[in-house]
């Protein structure tokens, strides 16, 4: 299985990745964590994309790309992913495109998580993340407009939507079901 999520910031997608990569047997893959991971470790990528991440904006494509593409070719990601905050714009979605075309092989779905942006505001401002400020999380809805949602369109001969409002095992209950229905 080969598939991307997508949904606004909060929309609880990472938590979700992290149940169904189990479920699915696919590594769980988040850019977001990949670059956190990097700023932790003070890597040269870290460094780049630090200032990206506190304010907010997206990493330029040219450092994202390449990080992403690194991962995908792992050996772990070779059977199926599950790829949560990547792509982030159309250029990003061109780019994994040709990758999985590269390899012969296409992405099986993406998964919407579909959920009203206020709800998501609370949740973040709960996590505490060193972005998840009311005026950080601002921008990153803003971007998820102009630059994300168009994917939704982009992808809508594979796109599953799912109504992510809900208990976190309800929702995967609700993901599970759509991909089996779909498969
Ligand atoms: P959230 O889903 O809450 O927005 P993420 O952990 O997915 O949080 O992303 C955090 C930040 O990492 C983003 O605001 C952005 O700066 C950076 N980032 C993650 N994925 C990408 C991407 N595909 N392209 C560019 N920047 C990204």
């Amino acid at each position: 299985m080969r598939l991307v999520l997508v949904g606004p910031p909060g929309a609880g997608k990472g938590t979700q990745a992290t149940v169904l990569s189990q479920k699915l047997g696919v590594p769980h893959i988040s850019t977001g964590d990949l670059f956190r991971a990097n700023i932790g470790q003070l890597t040269p990528l870290g460094q780049e994309a630090k200032r990206y991440l506190d304010t907010g904006e997206l990493v330029p494509d040219s450092v994202t790309n390449a990080m992403v593409e690194d991962r995908l070719a792992q050996p772990d990601a070779a059977g199926g992913f599950l790829l949560d905050g990547f792509p982030r714009n159309t250029v990003q979605a061109d780019v994994l495109g040709g990758l999985l075309a590269a390899k012969g092989t296409k992405l099986d779905a993406v998964l919407q998580f579909d959920i009203a942006e206020d709800i998501v505001v609370e949740r973040l401002l709960a996590r505490g993340r060193a972005d998840d400020t009311e005026e950080i999380i601002r921008r990153r809805q803003q971007i998820y407009r102009s630059e994300t949602a168009p994917l939704l369109d982009y992808y809508r001969d594979i796109l599953i939507t799912i109504d992510a409002v809900g208990s976190v095992e309800d929702i995967s209950e609700r993901a599970l079901k759509a991909l089996r229905a779909d498969a």
